[in-house]
């Protein structure tokens, strides 16, 4: 059994189709980059899976179970997480508070305070800074903190370099060495190719809701990639 299988997902904002006949299958622990220009449709395909965005056709399925009109925060207790835009810290808790309140949603697994900070090592000296004092990256690797406290077993990231200075996305992606080694699988969401390239198992390729290129990170070439980006590909 797949751990996220996507059929025929459709996903709109009013009368625009942002998602459209999407279909996916990912397993346990897979690494995927989804890339693609912008506008075309990776954020709502994000939020749909975590069902904060509702579906408008076909299904989602994790772990066999269909999830699509499920609640997103029984999503989340049921081990699929995701580090939304815009991180959405509690600015004035410190940063231990913001992980720690993640752990009462948490299931069983391998992550929890202390291996979240074996991962995210940058984090151990400012546990009792308020999360918002911190950096925009430090900020970002608190987000997929809290995320990770959860123990999810399939990690949805949304762009993590939006409104960081390339050092600070240079930071997280430090950050994320470890969790890109660990059994957890994720979603990334990626406009940096060559860095997308680099971490994930598969990068799969978005223009205007569909799937568009598709392949195993090592078999794609980056001119091939982009010129699936704006439709330029023969
Ligand atoms: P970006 O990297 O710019 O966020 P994206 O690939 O994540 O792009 P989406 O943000 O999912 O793409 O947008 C897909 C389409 O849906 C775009 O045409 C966008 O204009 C539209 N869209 C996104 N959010 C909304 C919204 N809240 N209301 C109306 N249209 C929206």
């Amino acid at each position: 059994m797949s751990l996220l299988k996507i059929s025929n997902l459709d996903a709109s904002h009013g009368l625009l189709k942002a998602v459209s006949n999407f279909s996916l299958t990912i397993e346990d622990g897979e690494k995927i980059a989804l890339v693609g220009a912008n506008g075309a449709g990776k954020t709502t395909l994000l939020r749909t899976l975590a069902g904060v965005h509702p579906v408008a056709g076909g299904k989602i399925e994790f772990e066999g179970r269909d999830i699509s009109s499920l609640e997103a925060h029984k999503r989340s207790s049921s081990g699929l997480a995701l580090v939304p835009e815009g991180r959405r810290l509690f600015t004035s808790m410190t940063v231990a508070e913001n992980l720690l309140i993640a752990k009462s949603a948490s299931r069983n697994g391998a992550w929890n305070f202390d291996t979240v900070l074996d991962a995210l090592p940058q984090l151990k000296e400012k546990l009792n800074a308020p999360a918002g004092t911190l950096s925009g990256g430090q900020q970002q690797a608190v987000a997929i903190g809290r995320a990770l406290m959860t123990n999810p077993k399939i990690l949805l990231l949304a762009e993590v370099s939006l409104g960081l200075s390339p050092l600070a996305v240079q930071f997280v992606y430090d950050s994320l060495a470890k969790l890109f080694q660990s059994k957890t699988a994720l979603v990334l969401v990626e406009q940096d190719l060559k860095r997308a390239m680099l971490v994930a198992d598969r990068i799969v390729c978005m223009l205007e809701g569909k799937i568009v290129a598709i392949g195993n990170a090592g078999e794609m070439s980056r001119e091939e990639i982009l010129g699936h980006y704006f439709g330029h590909s023969g």
